[in-house]
């Protein structure tokens, strides 16, 4: 089940004003009473009794020196006079658009107008608006009564603030016949009609209405009516000990609407009591956010009640709309009410820290009572002690969650926090811009990413293509797009990540410049991405080159396994680009010696070396004394003897002993003989042998 509130619900700006005023003779030090009950709400009415401000009908029932609040209805100037008359300080409550009316009366009865009050003869409002015309009005309500009027030359209507405006009209039309001047003032005050509208409005998408109010309040029992009447399923409740579990079975939607004398307190009760039967397994948390977030949308929503300011002009100009004559006092009213509003559950207020526990900080938030905020509500941070995050004297900014019987309030500052984190959130989805976030654990289907709040970053959306193993994210921190921001989100996450654009746009990026900067002749540090049949995939920054099995080693490569390994990072020299088809050839070739420098490096002129020999022609054999270098032992060098062919002396892949006579780099040739080096070697065997027999 849902709860909505109505956006137009509980005490208008009237009664708000004559609420403040009875709150500050409480704290007077004389008696102080009310002329009949300050609003028809039986909560109300106890609140004030409890201090000390109780109702009285009559003058007489007052026997001391005290003083008299005027509630909002008004009375008849009379009384006001009989109270002063007793000695009684008198507080004027009177709404001010009912004193309008009062105004507007007294100068059509000075006039000499014949009176007309559109309303209910019985209801206080009315019976003040008499009395100051001298009681002279004739009062309708409805069509019937306008029958009983005698036909008048001059007549003027004016009609009780709470009533209906389009019945009004049509007394106002109905009237028309009986008089040859007629001037009509609309003093009906738009408060209840706005009421009505909303729950009304409400009504469409509602399986369930509760009206919250005094069952003697004509404006609670009219929207009460008005709800029943659009088939919707409606209970008038004073409390949220009034609402029956039963009534919510099976409800999905409900709405709750308040009269304008119902107290901002029996309303938070009554939406937090109706959250409390919301589903199961929906986590406090949720429940308590929602309640703020409807509570802050009524306190946030701008006021569009009529406004007003004591009548200046003649009765009958309508030159300047009530609304727009009106708006400074309304607004100045509002803004004195601010100050005695007590603040209630889901409010946000400021408080100084006056002492920090490990498990709790203790929170001055001005007034008699001390606030607490345990350690779970202090951060959105986990933390062992409170002393690691604030200290005494801080100003810091808490929701009230709870107050307690003893007066203390239950505070958190985790939740101020929480808003603030998604307010910002909430700009960054809308301007489209990135957040960072450290991911925090692996869940099925994706991972929790903090980011201020728990954000979810769906698996598909870590990279820009599938991750085998997402555990080698956790703890990273990255930039994140928000793909979905929902802070009215009961299940799930709030904020929905995805890494997959940016991760796009960068590698896209990396690509771009890769092919700005790559150069024929450029040597690259790379990293073999994969290893196939015919060569090695290296990676070079955002793009993969080719290097060929042929460009691995001067000398011939069986297998490119046979020298590099997945993973390896190798310097590698670029042997072409081509843009166009975005290919890059790779050589390792070309950093490594040639055999020729290393022969070059290896081998003296005079040195005897090992050799295989290779290769014979006519003019000589070739032999091997390196993997890639051959060096040519003439035919004249073969033996110390003329050789007739080469065959006759040396085989192809005979072993042999060669002098190495000359090395010509330029030319890369090695002269070699064979013939030198068996004399040589002989030569030192005699002289081996000699040495021995001396
Ligand atoms: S006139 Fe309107 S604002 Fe004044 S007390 Fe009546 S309903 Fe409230």
């Amino acid at each position: 089940m849902h709860t909505i509130m109505a956006s137009h619900a509980g005490f208008c700006a009237g009664v708000k004003r004559a609420f403040k005023i009875a709150e500050e003779m409480a704290g007077q030090p004389s008696k102080w009473y009310t002329w009949g009950p300050l609003v028809h709400n039986q909560s109300v009415v106890e609140y004030f009794a409890r201090q000390g401000i109780s109702a009285v009908e009559d003058i007489d029932e007052i026997s001391e020196p005290a003083g008299l609040i005027i509630r909002s209805h008004g009375v008849a100037p009379e009384i006001i006079q009989e109270a002063e008359n007793c000695g009684l300080q008198v507080r004027d409550a009177t709404c001010p658009l009912v004193k309008r009316v009062h105004e507007i009366v007294q100068v059509l009865a000075d006039q000499g107008y014949e009176i007309v009050i559109y309303g209910n003869p019985e209801h206080p409002e009315v019976k003040g608006i008499q009395g100051w015309c001298g009681g002279q009005a004739a009062v309708v309500s409805g069509l019937d009564d306008i029958k009983t009027l005698n036909h008048s030359h001059r007549m003027g209507i004016v009609s009780q603030t709470t009533r209906d405006e389009k019945e009004y009209f049509e007394v106002v039309k109905s009237l028309l016949g009986r008089t040859e001047e007629l001037k009509v003032f609309n003093t009906i005050c738009s408060a209840t009609q706005l009421r009505q509208n909303s729950a009304l409005e409400l009504c469409q998408q509602v399986d369930l209405m509760i009206v919250v109010g005094g069952e003697f309040s004509s404006n609670t029992t009219t929207l009460y009516k008005e709800c029943l009447n659009t088939g919707v399923r409606t209970y008038l409740v004073q409390n949220a000990g009034d609402i029956n579990p039963h009534w919510l079975e099976g409800v999905k939607m409900a709405g709750i609407t308040a009269g304008a004398s119902t107290p901002d307190w029996i309303i938070k009760e009554v939406l937090c009591r109706m959250t409390e039967y919301e589903e199961k397994d929906i986590q406090q948390e949720d429940i308590q956010q929602e309640v703020q977030d409807q509570i802050e949308e009524q306190t946030q929503e701008p006021v569009q009640e009529p406004v007003f300011e004591p009548q200046q002009e003649e009765p009958g100009s309508n030159e300047q709309p009530a609304e727009e004559a009106n708006e400074e006092s309304f607004a100045r009213m509002e803004a004195e009410m601010a100050e005695y509003e007590t603040p209630g559950r889901g409010d946000v207020i400021k408080g100084t820290i006056v002492q920090v526990l490990d498990d709790e900080v203790m929170v001055d938030v001005g007034g008699k009572s001390e606030g607490v905020v345990p350690l779970r509500e202090l951060s959105l941070a986990t933390v062992d002690s409170a002393r690691d995050l604030v200290q005494v004297g801080e100003e810091i900014e808490v929701m009230i969650l709870k107050w307690d019987d003893d007066g203390t309030i239950l505070l958190s500052k985790k939740r101020v926090d929480s808003k603030k984190v998604l307010d910002e959130l909430e700009e960054v989805f809308e301007k489209g811009d990135t957040v960072q976030g450290t991911v925090k654990d692996i869940v099925k289907g994706g991972l929790i990413v903090d980011v201020g709040v728990v954000g979810f970053l769906p698996a598909s959306h870590v990279e820009d293509g599938y991750v085998k193993n997402l555990e080698e994210y956790k703890d990273q921190t990255f930039a994140f797009k928000i793909i979905e921001f929902n802070r009215n989100k009961r299940r799930g996450s709030q904020v929905v990540l995805s890494r997959r654009e940016l991760v796009l746009a960068e590698k896209q990026q990396q690509k771009q410049e890769f092919w700005d900067n790559i150069q024929e002749g450029q040597i690259r540090l790379g990293k073999v991405k994969r290893i196939v049949d015919y060569g090695a995939f290296i990676d070079l920054g955002g793009y993969e080159g080719l290097l060929h099995v042929s460009e691995l080693d001067h000398k011939r490569i069986e297998h490119p396994a046979d020298v590099l390994q997945e993973g390896d990072e190798l310097e590698i020299f670029v042997l072409g680009v081509d843009t166009e088809k975005e290919r890059v050839s790779l050589s390792r070739k070309k950093l490594l010696k040639s055999p020729w420098e290393v022969a070059l490096e290896t081998f003296q002129e005079g040195d005897i070396v090992d050799g295989t020999v290779v290769r014979i022609a006519p003019f000589g054999a070739f032999v091997e004394l390196d993997p890639g270098v051959d060096g040519l032992v003439h035919i004249s060098q073969l033996a110390d003897y003329r050789v007739e062919k080469p065959e006759d002396v040396v085989s192809v892949n005979q072993p042999v002993k060669v002098k190495i006579l000359s090395v010509d780099a330029n030319e890369k040739r090695i002269g070699l003989s064979i013939k030198e080096a068996q004399r040589e070697m002989e030569q030192e065997e005699v002289e081996e042998y000699m040495e021995q027999q001396e």
